[in-house]
C-alpha cells in the first residue's frame, strides 16, 4: 500500500485529497444535521459518499485518470450545489475544489470543469446577493482556474520532458535499461495472463572498440545510430528495442514461436551484413536469443539470453545462438 503511494503519484493525490475533503466536510454535516438543515446534510453527505467511492474505485483498479476526473466533477458539481443551498457562505468551497480540479485530472478537463462551476453559479443565481457580488466571485474565480491551469500546464510538460529524460537513450533514441526492466516484467506478467509467447534478443556489435579506436568515436556513435534504424525498419511496430548499455541493444519481440524466431533472426542479420558499414568496412554483431519460458522470471530469462550471447562470441563472432540449444548458428552469406 505504501509502496503504491510512493510510486504512483495521481494515487497518492486522491488519497490525500479525500481524506482531507472527508476531514473537512465531516463537521459540517454534522452541524447541518444538528441544525436541522437537512437538506444541506444530505449533499455533505451524497458528496462525502461520491469521493469515498471515488478514492475505493482508484484503490481497487488502478485507473486514476477516471477517478480523478470523477472526483474533479463532485468536487466542484457539489461545491456548487453547497453554494445553491446555502447561499453566500457556501460559495467560499469553490475556491479550494477550483484548485485541486488542477491535482485530479488533466489541465484541459479541470478548466472545463472550473467553466462550467461558475456558469452554473452564475446562471442559477441565488447563491449571491445581488449582480454587484456575482461579478467580482465569477472574475476571481476564473482568474484562478487561469493561473492554476498555466501552473498546472507547465507543471505536465515538465514532467513529460522528466519522463522523456529518464527513458530514452539521447543517442539512439530508443528505450534506456530503466524502461526495459519494466517492459520485460509487462512481457512476463503479460505471458502468464494470456499465453503470448515472448522472444528476447541480446545483441552486442562485434569488435566495437577497434571502430572507436581506428575511426574515432563519432564514427562508432553513427554506428549504433543508423545500426538502430536498421534494425527498427526491419521488426514489427510491436517489437521493442533497448539500448542495454554501450554497444549492447536488447530486441523484444512478442507473438514468435521458434520458426518465426529463426525467420526474423536470419533476416536481421543478413539485413546488418549488407547494409552496416564503419568508414572502414563492414559491421557485425553476435546474437544471443532465448524465447520466454512458462513462468520464468524475466532475470533468469536474461540471463539465458546473455548465457546465449556469450557462447555466439565464444564461437567466434558473427552468430546466432539460440539459449538451450548447444550448436551456434553459422553466419548468414553476406550479400
Ligand atoms: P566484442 O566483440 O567482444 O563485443 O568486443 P567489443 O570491442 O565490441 O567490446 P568491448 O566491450 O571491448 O568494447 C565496447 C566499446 O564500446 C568500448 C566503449 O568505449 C564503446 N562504447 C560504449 N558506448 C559507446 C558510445 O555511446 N559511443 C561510442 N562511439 N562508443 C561506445
Ligand atoms: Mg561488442
Ligand atoms: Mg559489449
Amino acid at each position: 500500500m505504501l509502496y503504491r503511494l510512493k510510486t504512483d503519484f495521481r494515487l497518492s493525490i486522491i488519497t490525500l485529497l479525500a481524506i482531507s475533503a472527508l476531514l473537512g466536510i465531516s463537521p459540517f454535516a454534522i452541524m447541518r444535521f444538528l441544525q436541522g438543515n437537512m437538506l444541506a446534510g444530505v449533499v455533505d453527505l451524497t458528496i462525502m459518499l461520491s469521493i469515498t467511492a471515488g478514492m475505493v474505485y482508484a484503490w481497487l483498479t488502478g485507473d486514476t485518470a477516471r477517478s480523478g476526473f470523477f472526483m474533479a466533477v463532485v468536487a466542484s458539481g457539489g461545491a456548487v450545489t453547497v453554494g445553491v443551498v446555502v447561499g453566500e457562505a457556501g460559495l467560499f468551497w469553490l475556491y479550494p475544489c477550483l484548485v485541486t480540479s488542477f491535482f485530479l485530472t488533466e489541465p484541459r478537463y479541470a478548466i472545463f470543469i472550473n467553466l462550467a462551476a461558475v456558469i452554473a453559479l452564475m446562471v442559477h443565481g441565488a447563491a449571491f446577493g445581488s449582480s454587484v457580488q456575482m461579478w467580482p466571485f465569477a472574475v476571481s474565480a476564473v482568474v484562478v482556474s487561469c493561473c492554476a491551469y498555466a501552473f498546472a500546464h507547465r507543471n505536465e510538460n515538465q514532467r513529460e520532458r522528466l519522463e522523456h529524460l529518464a527513458t530514452i537513450d539521447p543517442l539512439t533514441g530508443v528505450k534506456n535499461r530503466r524502461s526495459m526492466d519494466e517492459e520485460l516484467a509487462m512481457a512476463a506478467a503479460s505471458a502468464a495472463r494470456t499465453g503470448i509467447s515472448y522472444a528476447l534478443v541480446l545483441l552486442d556489435i562485434d569488435h566495437f572498440k577497434k571502430i572507436n579506436d581506428e575511426h574515432g568515436h563519432s564514427a562508432g556513435d553513427d554506428v549504433l545510430t543508423e545500426m538502430v534504424a536498421l534494425i527498427e525498419q526491419n521488426v514489427r511496430r510491436s517489437d521493442q528495442l533497448f539500448r542495454f548499455g554501450g554497444e549492447e541493444f536488447v530486441l523484444l519481440m512478442s507473438g514468435v514461436d521458434h520458426t518465426g524466431l529463426r525467420a526474423v533472426m536470419h533476416n536481421l542479420q543478413h539485413i546488418l551484413h549488407r547494409f552496416l558499414r564503419h568508414p572502414g568496412g563492414s559491421v557485425t554483431a553476435s546474437f544471443g536469443v532465448a524465447l520466454l519460458k512458462p513462468g520464468e522470471s524475466p532475470d533468469c530469462w536474461l540471463t539465458r539470453a546473455d548465457e546465449a550471447l556469450y557462447r555466439a562470441k565464444a564461437c567466434g563472432r558473427d552468430q546466432i545462438v539460440y539459449a538451450d540449444e548447444v550448436v551456434a548458428e553459422p553466419a548468414a552469406e553476406t550479400a
